[in-house]
């Protein structure tokens, strides 16, 4: 049996920085179609969300909007990096998610739809409860999901654990990635020899409760990733490619003349990296960040400064606070003396960046990344082409990618030495720039024609918004 009542969509993204920025994206352009939301965030992500960004604000302009909060069971002096990911998930399951079945079951208005993270295994169980359609939204890339999904053939047919050292073999156990992808591209967590091992077991326990939604929501456009998406149907018929969001939801403002998209930063943005880009001339800095989880050693960051000062390229460089280990703030990392001359000359460094308007400045020519999903699209929106470094998770799968199937960039990964970070530097902003450019800018262009009206993302977008709009609660 089922009753009528009001749409309200219920969205919980995993709290970090990349899958918050993406799903409030969602968030505001359900919300411009008047769609009721209660977004839920960590504590920890809201305080820094209210300090860094006019979040609140914006948002208030959205009647059927809210934010609620739970704790994230962690100690507020615990870094969130990357390698925290899995005691952030296992503190949740303590401290939050009880509190987040408590909010579902006990809505003024009835939750109609639950839009979770991915790995967000214990949605399934709390959406059945409450009768409420349930949609996964795994921000990672869909290439990189796919090999998630993957892991359980990959490890019947012994592929992985990996049988010796050669990170060079193909992998053939990834269907629609064959010829692509070899050991070293696939996610970092593949690299052990337990297959008991924490980070294994979530992802594998994700790949069973995946099928189990309604509906998968993606962060893509389809003329990028069509083989994969339709890999993905196999598993679940009903894909909705909304991406790049970033770009959507300015879209969607612009059409509606409404005000300009802001940042959803939980760093303070240094905006005088933009005083400092509008001195350079056209395409002539390279911008480097590895975003917010990675983390490098001294020695690695040694070799990307070397490197990026002696390819004699100006750069801009996001050093964020924490990210280069055993140091806390980075501007006590002192600059070996070697370097001062050419940093001073031709280098900006900052502690965070509004990184959407970097890349969309016309004196950025390319874009040295740590491959995060967020950070790939907003690169490519924006026709910039890259030089891969990637850390962990969907990133090995992501930076194989940019190379090998989308041309838009170079693939560094498993390297960080001076040599190759000043050769790749100097390929991609001058000996091979306008190949580069050129590749960068047909990719552009497919993104921003997906998201604007006509557009394959946009269409599922109204196909989502006019679903959710008609979702029921199924009682029992
Ligand atoms: N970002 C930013 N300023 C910075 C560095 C990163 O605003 O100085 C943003 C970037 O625009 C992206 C997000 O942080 O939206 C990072 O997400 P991504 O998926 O690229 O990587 P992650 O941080 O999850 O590893």
């Amino acid at each position: 049996m089922q009753h009528q009542t009001e749409a309200h969509v219920f969205i919980f993204p995993l709290p970090l920085q990349g899958p918050v920025n993406c799903m409030l994206k969602l968030a505001e352009i359900l919300s411009l179609h008047r769609i009721k939301v209660t977004f839920l965030n960590t504590d920890y992500i809201h305080q820094r969300l209210i300090r860094h960004t006019d979040a609140l604000i914006r948002f208030r302009s959205y009647p059927n909007f809210r934010f609620l909060t739970v704790p994230d069971g962690l100690p507020e002096e615990n870094p969130r990096t990357g390698a925290e990911v899995g005691n952030l998930l296992e503190s949740m399951d303590a401290s939050a998610v009880p509190i987040f079945r408590e909010m579902l079951l006990t809505a003024e208005t009835p939750v109609t739809c639950l839009i979770a993270d991915g790995i967000f295994t214990f949605a399934t169980d709390v959406a059945a409860e409450i009768g409420a359609a349930l949609l996964y939204f795994d921000t990672v890339s869909p290439c990189g999901f796919w090999t998630y999904l993957c892991l359980p053939k990959l490890i019947e047919t012994g592929e992985v654990p990996f049988k010796d050292d050669n990170l060079d073999e193909m992998i053939t156990n990834a269907p629609g990635m064959e010829g692509i992808i070899r050991r070293r591209d696939l996610p970092s967590f593949c690299r052990t020899n337990d297959i008991n091992d924490r980070i294994i077991q979530l992802v594998l326990r994700e790949g069973e409760h995946i099928p189990l939604a309604q509906g998968l929501i993606f962060n893509t456009f389809h003329h990028l990733e069509a083989p994969i998406l339709a890999q993905l149907r196999t598993i679940c018929p009903n894909i909705y490619a909304l991406g790049p969001l970033h770009a959507h939801l300015k879209a969607r403002l612009a059409s509606q003349e409404a005000r300009p998209t802001t940042s959803n930063s939980i760093w303070e943005e240094d905006g005088s990296c933009v005083s400092w880009l509008d001195q350079q001339p056209s395409k002539s800095v390279v911008y480097v960040s590895i975003g917010s989880l990675a983390v490098m050693t001294r020695d690695q960051m040694c070799e990307i400064w070397h490197g990026l000062v002696n390819s004699g390229v100006r750069f801009l460089w996001v050093r964020r606070p924490g990210s280069v280990t055993g140091y806390s703030d980075e501007t006590g990392i002192p600059s070996p003396e070697e370097l001062t001359q050419g940093t001073e000359e031709r280098g900006c460094i900052v502690r965070w960046a509004p990184q959407e308007e970097v890349l969309a400045h016309p004196a950025v020519g390319g874009f040295l990344t740590h491959s995060g999903w967020n950070s790939t699209l907003e690169s490519m929106v924006e026709g910039k082409p890259m030089i891969c470094w990637p850390n962990f998770v969907d990133q090995q799968v992501n930076s194989r990618y940019v190379e090998a199937v989308w041309k838009v960039g170079l693939d560094m990964k498993d390297s960080c030495d001076r040599i190759v970070v000043e050769k790749m530097v100097r390929e991609v902003m001058e000996s091979r720039k306008d190949e580069f450019l050129k590749g960068a800018e047909v990719v552009a262009e497919s993104a921003r024609a997906a998201v604007n009206p006509g557009g394959s993302s946009f269409e599922d977008m109204d196909r989502l918004i006019e679903e959710i709009k008609t979702m029921k609660i199924a009682t029992k």
